[in-house]
């Protein structure tokens, strides 16, 4: 058998947001390979092996699955929303940059899926119709100055924003620090929309102007999205509808 790795995006969480490539990579996987609430997303199936670990293992988990397809098995590593977006990608090929030359000849692919910031646009109406920028905000894989830095610099440039990992329980101070720059710099009330568990049956969508958010407005399971200074609302009976023109 020839093994493969096929780093896959299981989108939000709805699967009918699955792209068919992933569904019939699923299908075909020998072994799933992620953390814990993602793997537990893939049905068990005869000859299917789940192998779900800790979300800070990245790393393991991407050598894990580099070895396995070098024995000749199909791994599939799976990532919420698209590999590519803060996820697993990166992780397995910064495992293959600095691994033994033989994962160099692998068969590995990434399939993308509807990461976050688009389904949760998408939920509200266009707020990333025209340019715009996605930042995390956790600082564990970097430092704190870099992320203001940025913040000041996608707010000068005029570009909506869209903020995973805004904030979790063991850094629950950036969130706050984050809307304090980005009130100074914008310095409007243009609209924040917190979207949290996008897709979900608890799905909720908050459009809150910029100087009214609050820090326990956004958690784990958020995308926090900001419009540009020309975003604009439309209000209706029901949900308003949140949108940035094409042109400015
Ligand atoms: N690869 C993922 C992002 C991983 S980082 C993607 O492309 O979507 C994890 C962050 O993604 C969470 O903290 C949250 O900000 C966001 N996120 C993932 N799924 C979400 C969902 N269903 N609803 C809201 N935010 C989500």
């Amino acid at each position: 058998m020839i093994g493969w790795v096929r780093i896959v995006g299981l989108g939000p969480g709805d699967e009918a947001l699955w792209t068919r490539q992933v569904s019939d990579t699923l299908a075909q996987a020998t072994d799933v390979v992620g953390y814990i609430p993602y793997v537990n997303r893939v049905a068990d199936r005869d000859g299917l092996v789940k192998h779900a670990s800790d979300n800070r293992l990245e790393v393991d988990r991407a050598q894990q699955a580099l070895t396995m397809a070098t024995e000749g098995r199909r791994v599939a590593v799976v990532s919420s929303g698209d590999p590519g977006v803060f996820a697993m990608a990166s992780a397995v090929f910064e495992a293959v940059e600095a691994g033994p030359p033989e994962w160099r000849a692998l068969d590995i692919q990434v399939q993308p899926g509807i990461t976050a910031m688009l389904a949760a646009s998408a939920a509200c109406g266009a707020p990333l119709g025209h340019d715009f920028c996605a930042i995390n905000l956790s600082d564990n894989l970097k430092p704190w100055e870099v992320i203001e830095r940025r913040l000041h610099l996608a707010a000068e440039a005029d570009f909506a924003m869209a903020f995973y990992n805004p904030r979790s329980a063991s850094r629950p101070e950036g969130f706050a620090r984050a809307l304090t720059v980005l009130n100074e710099a914008c310095g409007d009330n243009r609209p924040m929309i917190f979207a949290r568990n996008v897709s979900l049956p608890d799905q909720t969508i908050r459009i809150v102007p910029l100087p009214d958010t609050t820090p326990d407005m956004a958690d784990m399971r958020t995308v926090v999205l900001l419009g540009s200074s020309r975003t604009r609302i439309i209000e209706r009976d029901g949900a308003p509808i949140v949108y940035t023109p094409r042109s400015i």
